[in-house]
């Protein structure tokens, strides 16, 4: 018999879409892709961060990649998700720096766990609906050691410490292939895993009926998950570092807790961020680019077009060239936003529909979906987009305006804006890029006045034409620094903006 967390019960009463949806995802444990199986709701656990530092852009790419998946599940599936995030804030690493900064573990894990919240709202990643410290959960991860305890697959160490006993659980390595058991020095097997780790001197610490102690991090994400979802959860996901030993460990000891053979539908994992040559970022190899540090020179948008242009499973390279790439075809989009709004606040267009274009963008919406619908292929469908806006740009007059009916602009726009929306790309930050450029203009536009002002003034004749052409020029020219491209026909002149 399934048990059901406490989720169930507090959404008994609420409605959800019918919707089936028909998506492949791929899934570590068969290593195939395989129809998304959920019910009215789908229930998804995400391992959340150890806080013990500033979040770095490899564990960000994994939180925005996750965060497009259920954007896309939830904008183009209907599915109703209902997300939980861990905090693991103790653990050996906050202790050992708290210790070097001579702070309280727990001050020290706050501080970063705020950092962490921001840090996922600047990069625009939806907040879980539950994120759980782990020193909020001590009784539930206590009762899940005494199941497991009464199981007999758990045994006390010396020091008093509660191992689990990857000997004693049959289907261990159900995952993945399990490295070779080799003896240890304190423990029956090398796989066995912390549950209970027994308190040392000035470590925080909770009592339990095997004496004061704090949990091993394996078990916390499994009491969590298990208090909120039940013996059952659509997706698990975390980064691909975490399929060994964290995940095979989790699974483990949550069927054997719960008595079912499979306690997570769908394991999903992302690739990992290279700065270069196969190099992984990491805190240990001591290359990590904080997110603070990403925004000093790129913005949310673009890094998000980078996740998007590859699948999320793959591993991400993270360079100049990669970054140039990203922000070109950010700025493709931009671009192409900037003109159709200019074609449609100036064109007074005399074509009709045409056919065969409508008949393209049907096509592109279509395409999109099936590519999406297979393991969320984002690459393809930005690929999609491109094709889109090159079509269009053929028919791009020398005065910005389209060779074609506004219908088919408004329709092609919509397109490009409802998918870059759905992947999180937020088009209300370019506006307040737009904000900042506008002020660029204004400057330039005053102090152009200020010197014809002074030309006029100091003109002890006629002022001179070529005098005005000249300024007229360079106006001209530092405008295009802020974007706005003027060009000079015989008797007007015309602008458009080049984001
Ligand atoms: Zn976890």
């Amino acid at each position: 018999m399934r048990s059901l967390g406490v989720l169930s019960s507090l959404l008994a009463n609420r409605s959800f879409s019918t919707n089936k949806p028909n998506v492949l995802v791929f899934n570590r444990k068969t290593k195939i892709k395989e129809p998304l199986q959920c019910n009215k709701l789908l229930t998804w656990y995400v391992c959340g961060p150890t806080v013990y530092d500033s979040m770095h852009i490899g564990h960000a790419s994994c939180y925005v990649k996750f965060d497009i998946i259920r954007r896309i599940l939830e904008n183009y599936f209907q599915l109703s998700i209902f997300q939980v995030m861990n905090i693991t804030n103790v653990d050996d690493k906050i202790i050992s720096k708290a210790r070097a900064l001579n702070m309280d573990p727990l001050q020290l894990a706050r501080k970063y766990e705020v950092e962490f919240i921001e840090d996922i709202k600047l990069l625009n990643i939806k907040q879980p609906d539950i994120i759980a410290r782990v020193t909020d959960f001590i009784p539930q991860v206590l009762n899940f050691i005494q199941n497991l305890f009464d199981k007999d697959l758990v045994y006390l160490t010396d020091d008093g410490s509660l191992f689990f006993d990857t000997t004693k659980y049959k289907r261990y390595g159900k995952i993945v292939r399990v490295p070779e058991v080799v003896p240890h020095t304190f423990k029956r097997s090398n796989l066995d895993f912390a549950l209970w780790k027994a308190t040392k001197q000035g470590e925080p610490s909770w009592d339990s009926p095997w004496g004061p102690g704090r949990p091993g991090w394996h078990i916390e994400c499994s009491a969590i998950a298990s208090h909120y979802f039940g013996s059952s959860i659509d997706i698990h996901s975390g980064g691909i570092d975490l399929l060994f030993p964290h995940h095979e460990n989790e699974e483990a000891q949550c069927c054997a807790y719960h008595n079912v053979d499979d306690w997570v539908k769908h394991w999903i994992h992302t690739g990992h961020l290279h700065v270069g040559d196969n190099i992984k970022m990491s805190k240990s190899l001591m290359n990590t680019i904080s997110v603070k540090e990403l925004l000093n020179s790129y913005t949310a948008n673009q890094f998000r077009t980078l996740c998007l242009l590859s699948n999320y499973k793959s591993d991400l390279e993270f360079n100049d060239s990669t970054m140039d790439v990203a922000c070109g075809v950010l700025k493709k989009f931009d671009s192409f936003i900037a003109n159709c709004y200019a074609h449609l606040n100036t064109n007074s267009s005399k074509h009709i529909p045409d056919i065969t274009l409508f008949k393209k963008m049907f096509d592109v919406e279509n395409d999109i979906l099936i590519n999406l619908a297979d393991n969320f292929n984002t690459s393809k469908t930005l690929n999609l987009l491109i094709e889109l806006i090159n079509t269009f740009n053929k028919l791009l007059t020398v005065d910005f305006n389209f060779n074609c009916s506004n219908l088919e602009v408004i329709q092609a726009l919509n397109i490009v804006f409802k998918t870059l929306e759905s992947f999180g790309i937020d088009l209300t930050r370019s506006k307040i890029k737009s904000d900042a450029e506008n002020s660029l203009v204004i400057d330039i536009t005053v102090n152009f006045r200020a010197k014809l002002r002074q030309l006029a003034l100091e003109s002890k004749s006629e002022i001179n034409k070529q005098d005005v052409l000249k300024l007229c020029d360079t106006l001209r020219d530092e405008l295009a620094a802020a974007n706005i491209i003027v060009k000079d026909s015989k008797k007007s002149s015309i602008w458009r903006n080049e984001n």
